[in-house]
């Protein structure tokens, strides 16, 4: 159904990326009909499949995998043929090996040597012992959570190739964003109950058979049903806004440029563009331009390689730690789904350069690309160069919002502008600057369309709440009900009124004894407990002892209580410390797959 774009709409989206195109079906939903503006011609964004001689493939592998039912769940619905299940295969290459990643203990300790795994482990002995005090940088962050020699060796030379600056240069904050530990709550439950989501996140993933493309054309479909449109080749050169509302979009459709009225604006350009655009009548204030100004992006080559050979690996990716390579990660699309090559005899494979406008990698022709990318291959031992038969080049900038020192106050003098205009809104990756996926980007389109709707929801606490957009906005009364009951069999106990308790009862024990006894009378009284004389010094079967032995049971109760209680709260203490090296370990587990 191809009706012509609308002049005018109650909403316009910059991008059709996940975030735009999120927002966009969220608001068809609701019966309001946007216009997504897009200057490519297909819809996905990064997150886009490309096609070359019917070869498909993603700019970097995308795997759909989130902590959110809600998000899931759309994934599932919109997308509801072809959803496919994909189990994760990936190693990483490391000073000449091969090993497998998610790390495994026994292949890490045989591929690494015994020598260099003593090593290792000394040094993370090391690091646990006396760690760095402060957390200032990524280095600190990584080399007490690893060891400086895990670090120096496995994680320095990829995290500085990938983000193109050593890592005492990036701050700890953007580990601490992207690698969030389990909160205590979630380490108990998953203590408790294990969380086999959590394991399955990390082991498989789902992928549309012909490429993640797939699911945004099918977005598109949705969204256009509905009323929507998506109006592809269509940049947007420029903002018109008047006291602080923005007033309409200057756009460009091949030669032809225009001017689209604004009621809402929500966008997914980068911020820093954005920040451009409002600027034309010089109303941004200094500081604003200034923080936007250093902001600054990674992008990525995809030096795509064709080769006359049906299998190559098994893994979906491999990682390529180590300075003597350029090549950050190696992806084999096929072993992603075979629907992405469309001849089972060949191969194609994503080598993924990761670079600065104007740098030296960025400056190369596609030709020199491709030979370094094929003789990086042969080295790598995967392949042979004479088995390339076809390259193919894909550049994209702003792949990666690069987070430097003092990022947070930067972003937050932005945001605290942006705030006062009351009907823009920004979402998604670059669009908000965070090193979002695809499903945090989509929660922010989500969030608001809702918010256009008349809702009131904060589009930076996505991420910030791995859960936040929960199918029912509010936290499920059942899940209350479970976190209420764990927090309460480990909250500490008190040890002075378990042992006032229990001192209480004991001693009213003994009182009321004694003094029943004496009561009941007879010729010998209650020789038995008599014999309590022994720890109860001047007891005797009583009036008098009777008031003796409820002085005695309080304090033996009182000690017997206030110690157990003591135990008690040092076993709980010991267990929930053992939980939470446990729930870090398991965050950490697919660390490199966060940065
Ligand atoms: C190598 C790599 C691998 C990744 N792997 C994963 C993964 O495995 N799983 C995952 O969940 N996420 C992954 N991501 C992240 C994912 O790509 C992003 O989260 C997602 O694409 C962000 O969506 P977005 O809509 O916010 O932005 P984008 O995808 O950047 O979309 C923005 C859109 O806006 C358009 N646009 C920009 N300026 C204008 C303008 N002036 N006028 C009109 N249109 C404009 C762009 O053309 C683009 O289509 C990966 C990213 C990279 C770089």
């Amino acid at each position: 159904m191809n009706r012509p774009p609308p002049d005018t709409a109650p909403v316009l989206i910059i991008g059709a990326g996940p975030a735009g195109l999120a927002a966009a079906h969220e608001l068809v939903r609701q019966d309001v009909h946007p216009v997504v503006l897009e200057k490519g011609d297909k819809a996905g964004g990064i997150a886009r499949t490309e096609v070359y001689r019917g070869y498909r493939f993603d700019i970097g592998g995308h795997r759909f995998f989130t902590k959110n039912d809600a998000v899931m769940k759309l994934w599932q619905t919109v997308l509801d043929q072809g959803f496919i299940t994909v189990h994760r295969i990936s190693r990483i290459y490391y000073d000449g090996r091969f090993l497998d990643y998610p790390l495994n203990f026994f292949n890490a300790l045989t591929r690494m040597g015994a020598t260099e795994s003593l090593f290792i482990l000394l040094s993370y002995l090391r690091s646990q012992i006396r760690p760095y005090p402060e957390e200032e940088t990524f280095e600190q962050w990584v080399s007490n959570r690893f060891g400086r020699r895990l670090y120096g060796k496995f994680f320095a030379p990829y995290t500085a190739k990938l983000w193109g600056m050593p890592c005492d240069r990036i701050p700890a904050d953007w580990a601490r964003q992207r690698i969030k530990g389990l909160s205590l709550m979630a380490a108990l439950s998953h203590a408790l109950f294990g969380n086999q989501k959590a394991k399955s996140l990390i082991h498989e993933f789902h992928y549309p058979e012909k490429g993640p493309g797939m699911m945004w054309e099918a977005f598109c479909e949705k969204i256009a049903e509905k009323g929507g449109h998506v109006r592809f080749d269509t940049k947007v050169m420029g903002l018109n806004h008047t006291n602080r509302r923005i007033t309409g979009v200057k756009c460009m459709e091949g030669d032809r440029t225009f001017e689209m009225p604004v009621e809402h604006l929500i966008s997914s350009m980068p911020l820093d563009k954005l920040i451009a655009m409002l600027d034309h009548h010089r109303v941004v204030p200094a500081g604003v331009s200034k923080a936007a100004n250093s902001m600054s992006h990674r992008g990525l080559i995809l030096v795509v390689l064709i080769l006359d050979k049906d299998a190559l690996f098994p893994d979906q990716w491999i990682y390529i730690h180590g300075p003597g390579f350029k090549v950050g990660r190696i992806q084999n699309f096929k072993n992603w789904s075979p629907a992405m090559v469309p001849d089972p005899h060949r191969t194609s494979l994503g080598m993924e350069y990761f670079c600065n406008e104007g740098d030296r990698l960025s400056s190369m022709s596609d030709e020199a690309l491709s030979a370094v990318a094929a003789s990086e291959l042969a080295r790598l031992g995967l392949a042979e160069k004479n088995q390339v038969i076809d390259t193919f080049v894909v550049r994209q900038p702003d792949a990666y919002p690069v987070y430097t020192s003092g990022y947070e106050k930067r972003l937050k003098v932005i945001g605290d502008f942006l705030d006062g205009f009351e009907n823009l809104q920004t979402i998604g990756r670059n669009g908000m600057h965070r090193y979002n996926n695809m499903d945090h980007s989509m929660q922010t389109g989500i969030l608001a369309a809702r918010n256009v709707l008349g809702a009131d929801h904060d589009l930076w606490a996505v991420n910030e709440e791995a859960e936040y957009l929960e199918e029912d906005a509010s936290v499920s009364p059942r899940r209350t009900l479970t976190e209420k009951m764990i927090l309460q069999s480990f909250a500490g106990m008190d040890k002075s009124a378990l042992g006032i308790a229990l001192g209480t009862v004991s001693g009213l024990l003994f009182f009321v004894a004694t003094l029943w006894l004496v009561i009941k009378g007879g010729e010998v009284v209650g020789p038995n407990l008599q014999l309590l004389s022994q720890y109860f010094f001047g007891y005797t079967v009583s009036v008098k002892g009777a008031f003796i032995a409820f002085f005695y049971g309080f304090l033996w109760g009182f000690l017997f209580g206030w110690f157990f209680a003591y135990l008690r709260n040092l076993l709980v203490a010991l267990h929930l410390f053992r939980v939470r090296k446990k729930a870090e370990r398991l965050s950490l587990r697919d660390f490199v797959d966060h940065i």
